[in-house]
């Protein structure tokens, strides 16, 4: 009976997780999910939440909006392991993975760091409409969902909306960029984040003006806290 189901069975799970190994293709073993034993081994972490507060850190927001912590799981070099990762989690469909790879950082912060405890709910950063129905995912919202999952805090998809589309942000200034992407959110439920110490989520921190957009955003509507969590960051 077995044989019959055995195959099903994978091709199921294949669904779900990549079977090879998202850093280097090697087969991964049952008991390896997203990355071989090797690979995760090699995860560059930057052990962030041991110094939450690291001004050079906050320093991507100054001036701007007051966030509570910034913390980062992994250092996004070109080439390496961790631009794989966000690679499979955002453009080939391993949205699992992503919720995998968040939970182990979920499970880390937990038993290393007190700086969540604080946290009400976590959201991941939105997508707009049109480029949700071309992935079929927000990537951000399956890393939010493993972190809350891992540390038993409330996830929602219902707090943000994305209104517009960003114009290219690349060869834009950091006040354009600003400028550009400050008026993209809106909060869709006051209720759900009133008093509440928010933390948002996304896969990269490159400039911190998306995070710093929906920070701006969740401060205006009432919550009292806004924290950011990225699974990577491309400074060090
Ligand atoms: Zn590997």
């Amino acid at each position: 009976m077995f044989r019959f189901i055995r195959p099903v069975l994978n091709d199921f799970i294949d669904l779900l997780f990549p079977q090879l190994c998202l850093g280097c293709n090697k087969s991964l073993e049952f008991s390896e999910k997203v990355l071989c034993t090797a690979c995760r081994l090699n995860l560059p972490e930057t052990a962030q939440h041991h110094e939450p507060y690291d001004q050079n850190l906050l320093n991507k927001f100054a001036g701007k909006v007051p966030i509570q912590f910034l913390v980062s799981y992994l250092y996004f070099n070109k080439g390496g392991i961790v631009q794989k990762l966000i690679h499979g989690i955002k453009y080939k469909g391993f949205k699992e993975a992503a919720k995998e790879i968040a939970s182990w950082y979920g499970n880390q912060l937990k038993v290393e760091s007190t700086l969540v405890e604080g946290i009400d709910v976590i959201i991941g950063v939105p997508l707009h409409k049109s480029r949700f129905r071309q992935r079929g995912y927000n990537q951000a919202d399956w890393i939010a969902d493993g972190l809350a999952e891992s540390l038993g805090i409330p996830f929602r998809t219902d707090v943000l909306i994305r209104q517009q589309f960003m114009a290219s942000q690349t060869h834009k200034n950091r006040l354009e960029r600003w400028e550009n992407v400050k008026t993209v959110f809106a909060v869709s439920n006051r209720n759900a984040i009133k008093g509440k110490h928010v933390l948002v989520v996304d896969d990269v921190l490159t400039t911190g003006a998306t995070l710093e957009a929906c920070a701006h955003e969740l401060l205006s509507a009432g919550c009292v806290a806004v924290s950011v969590l990225t699974l990577a960051t491309a400074g060090r």
